[in-house]
């Protein structure tokens, strides 16, 4: 298939993942009041999707939390969300007081421009944002204060996106998060890099979160890779960073200093609250707990930041 063909069906998962949450919203995993916004033909999960939406949110949410509350509050932090889709993050965290200095979205512009037109009708979203807003590029983007919505292609991450960014303030001398929720797994890893690359070569303080899928060669990989295939989708990445180790490698291979990574198994197991799994459990009943553990070890979170001075050391010492 074409290339073009091809991006439609990868813009076509941003409607997936966004229904997605909003069903484990609406069944009370992820508390989050802007995701129906954002969806126009609510549909339920099952259990097993749900599920696996709170454990990546919630461990998302502990990394960037971590980030944010470093420095505590002294020092101006920029997120940078790449492929944001209909992600309602900027808001929802703007209502529940966490301290960042500017949000930036990207996405293709049949993307945002949606996203544009649903900001434009809600003053819930509008009153977060600011009087002080202004859209451009034809309805695509958005520049304000702490939030920034741009349109692009990331595969033209250093020509295009970067000069662009920073006409309406990206600063590449403060601690910045890098955030990509399913997006760079469906480039070409050369493509991606480019990126992985760029940031740590230029950025002074970055930390790198990747949410993806991994584990391709068994059962139940083939059966996910098939699935998408029949609907035009190939997970390009998906061979290069097949595993935890190489999630890891493909930052340190590239000169960052510090890379983790974790399946939604051991984020489950280790690092959620008691209270709160005792909470999940009691929303939907949960008998496939075998298909749980499979989907669960299907996807990864991965991180990276770089240790380049005494400040950084001190800054990400825990
Ligand atoms: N991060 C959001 C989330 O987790 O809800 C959206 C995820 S959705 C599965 C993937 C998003 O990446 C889509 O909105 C798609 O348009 C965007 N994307 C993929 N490749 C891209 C590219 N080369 N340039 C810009 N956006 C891209």
């Amino acid at each position: 298939a074409d290339t073009s063909s091809q991006d439609n069906a990868i813009r076509g998962t941003n409607d997936d993942a966004v229904t997605s949450k909003l069903s484990a919203v609406t069944t009370g995993y992820i508390n989050d009041v802007f995701v129906k916004y954002f969806v126009k033909r609510p549909s339920k999960r099952p259990p097993i999707i749900n599920r696996g939406s709170y454990v990546r949110n919630a461990g998302l949410d502990i990394l960037i939390t971590k980030f944010l509350e470093v420095g505590e509050g002294n020092l101006k932090k920029q997120i940078v969300s790449l492929g944001a889709g209909s992600d309602t993050r900027y808001f929802h965290f703007k209502i529940t007081s966490r301290n960042f200095h500017k949000y930036f979205e990207i996405d293709f512009p049949e993307i945002t421009s949606k996203k544009v037109a649903i900001i434009r009708r809600n003053n819930d979203l509008l009153d977060l944002i600011g009087t002080n807003m202004q859209i451009g590029k034809g309805g695509t983007e958005i520049y304000a204060p702490d939030y920034c919505l741009m349109s692009g292609d990331l595969r033209s991450w250093a020509d295009n996106l970067v000069p662009r960014l920073k006409e309406h303030g990206f600063d590449q001398s403060i601690p910045t998060l890098f955030l990509s929720e399913c997006v760079l797994i469906y480039m070409d890893p050369i493509d991606s890099n480019k990126i992985v690359q760029w940031v740590g070569d230029n950025m002074k303080l970055a930390m790198f979160i990747v949410f993806e899928q991994i584990l391709p060669n068994d059962p139940f990989g083939s059966v996910m890779l098939q699935n998408l295939r029949a609907i035009n989708i190939e997970l390009r990445g998906i061979y290069a960073y097949p595993d935890l180790q190489s999630q890891k490698d493909r930052y340190l291979l590239r000169g960052w200093t510090h890379a983790e990574a974790v399946d939604i198994n051991e984020i489950h197991d280790k690092h959620i609250d008691s209270k709160e799994l005792f909470r999940i459990s009691k929303l939907e009943f949960l008998d496939e707990l075998e298909e749980w553990r499979l989907l669960a070890a299907h996807y990864c979170i991965a991180w990276a930041y770089s240790v380049k001075d005494a400040l950084d050391e001190s800054l990400f010492d825990n």
